[in-house]
């Protein structure tokens, strides 16, 4: 029970610990995603602040344009009036009107190599086959002249009041303004945040690194397409490229093709984690296995101490010279199996047994040779009362007793006249001569309120008659009187 309770208990700790620290981790992981999507969040709306910006200064631009009231007035003011607004958009390069082949019409100032051959991109044809109205924004591009420098071209289409294409208004955009609005994050070692086109193209990676570029499509990639597919979220996964576990969070921004990445590495993430869960773990593990130690011990203890509690009671119970039970354990045997058979109402018998001119005896050969007879006499005795409920005993001296649980007077008698033979046909010690006993016989069939003392009288009065009757010999008194036939049960 002990070992049992105390793995229990190691078996509670280990899993209370276990959960705990599986609880943590969860917290640990959702606190670092939450976090990583407050920024995602942050960045998204601040990029879709200044694109709403440059979105409504080509609108305003259009609706200048297209207002009759404009022509009228004199180009200086024309120019002020189309561009001095527009050109507070964070970060352009140049605000900028195309008529409907692509040719520069009016500009915030005069137009780079991006804008050359206008007719011919990409942005250019999209406005002409879809009418749309919409911001467009196109893939990162390079400024021939400053290598370094990416651009996004922002365009809207002009559609002339006949409903026909009329021309597109361009916004130039340094692509540096997101460097601007990345830069101080503090991700960890390996963390980066990115901004990804939908269409798979990367915009721009802060940190940088060698292994990511601005205008790379990353679009075949399987964690992209979960970007896409998913549009808000975080989940973890192992980077190809840089062979690590990463937490990614990503939001698509607003209505926009485009999506911000804050990628977080794992053991990072869960490095103080890790370092309290092998504490707590291996603290844990001591103490288990102190509890177990402890219980082992205490277990061996317990085991020691029964096996001289019972070595103990057998030497209190056990007479030292014949082996047989002493006086005090007949007592107490007799006590219990009488108020047994009272209840039972079953038969108890009593066989007291004296050895005959044993004072002769002692007297010729010496107390030595005494004691031998009185073990010898005790064997022949313990090998005839074999029943487990049965108890021989020495009841002091040369003197012994026999208890038979639920046995009748004829069956008590047989075995008295059994041990009476046994030890008459005793091998004689030291040429001694022939040893007898007398035996005196008892069964009572015990009655509410009867006295166990009168079985011990009345077999010491049958032992007293056999003495007197010659020796050698069995008596035996029972309900009916002396060596009377055997009784029935009362009951
Ligand atoms: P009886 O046939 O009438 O019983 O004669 P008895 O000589 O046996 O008489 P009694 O029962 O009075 O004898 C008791 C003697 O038993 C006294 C003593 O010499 C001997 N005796 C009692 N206890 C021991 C013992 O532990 N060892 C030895 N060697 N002798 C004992
Ligand atoms: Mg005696
Ligand atoms: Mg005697």
């Amino acid at each position: 029970m002990l070992i049992g309770a105390s793995a229990l208990s190691v078996l509670a700790i280990l899993s209370i610990v276990g959960y705990l620290l599986v609880r943590e981790y969860r917290n640990t992981e959702e606190d670092a995603a939450r976090s990583a999507l407050n920024i995602v969040q942050l960045i998204s709306r601040d990029i879709q602040n200044t694109l709403s910006i440059y979105d409504s200064s080509l609108s305003n631009l259009i609706d200048l344009l297209q207002s009759q009231a404009l022509s009228s007035l004199a180009p200086q003011i024309q120019q002020s009036l189309l561009f001095d607004k527009a050109t507070e958009a964070p970060s352009n390069a140049g605000f900028f009107v195309l008529d409907a082949e692509g040719k520069l019409i009016a500009s915030s100032k005069p137009a780079g190599p991006l804008l050359n051959n206008a007719s011919q991109q990409l942005w250019f044809k999209t406005h002409i086959k879809e009418q749309k109205d919409g911001l467009f924004i196109s893939t990162p591009m390079l400024v021939s002249e400053s290598p370094n420098e990416w651009n996004l071209i922002l365009s809207r289409r002009i559609t002339a009041p006949d409903g026909k294409f009329g021309g597109v208004a361009v916004a130039q955009m340094k692509i540096s303004y997101f460097q601007g609005l990345f830069r101080g994050l503090d991700l960890g070692p390996t963390g980066n945040i990115s901004l990804i086109s939908t269409d798979g193209i990367l915009l721009i990676r802060y940190p940088e690194t060698d292994k990511f570029y601005t205008g790379q499509d990353v679009g075949q990639a399987p964690i992209f397409l979960r970007f896409i597919n998913e549009r808000y979220g975080s989940f973890t996964a192992m980077s190809k490229v840089f062979q690590l576990e990463r937490l990614y969070n990503f939001a698509q921004v607003g209505d926009l093709p485009l999506v911000v990445v804050v990628a977080l590495s794992t053991e990072h993430i869960f490095s103080n984690w890790r370092h309290t869960a092998s504490l707590i773990g291996s603290a844990t593990l001591l103490l288990c296995l102190g509890l177990l130690w402890l219980t082992w011990l205490l277990t061996r203890e317990l085991r020691l101490r029964q096996h001289a509690e019972h070595e103990l009671a057998a030497l209190a119970s056990t007479d030292p010279l014949t082996g047989l039970a002493n006086r005090r354990m007949l007592d107490k045997t007799l006590d219990l199996e009488w108020r047994r058979a009272q209840r039972a109402g079953t038969p108890l018998s009593l066989i007291m047994i004296d050895i005959d001119h044993f004072k002769a005896f002692n007297d010729s050969y010496g107390h030595q040779a005494g004691d031998e007879a009185l073990r010898q006499v005790a064997q022949a005795i313990k090998v005839n009362v074999r029943r487990p409920a049965d108890l021989a005993a020495r009841y002091g001296g040369e003197e012994f007793a026999v208890v038979l649980v639920d046995t009748d007077a004829a069956g008590t008698r047989l075995l008295a006249e059994k041990i009476r033979l046994a030890v008459e046909q005793m091998e004689p010690a030291h040429q001694a001569n022939t040893l007898t006993v007398s035996l005196g016989a008892c069964t009572r069939y015990a009655k509410p309120g009867d006295d166990q003392q009168e079985l011990l009288n009345t077999a010491d009065k049958a032992l007293y008659q056999a003495k007197k009757r010659g020796r050698n010999r069995v008596m035996d008194i029972n309900e009916t009187g002396l060596n009377a036939p055997k009784p029935t049960n009362p009951l």
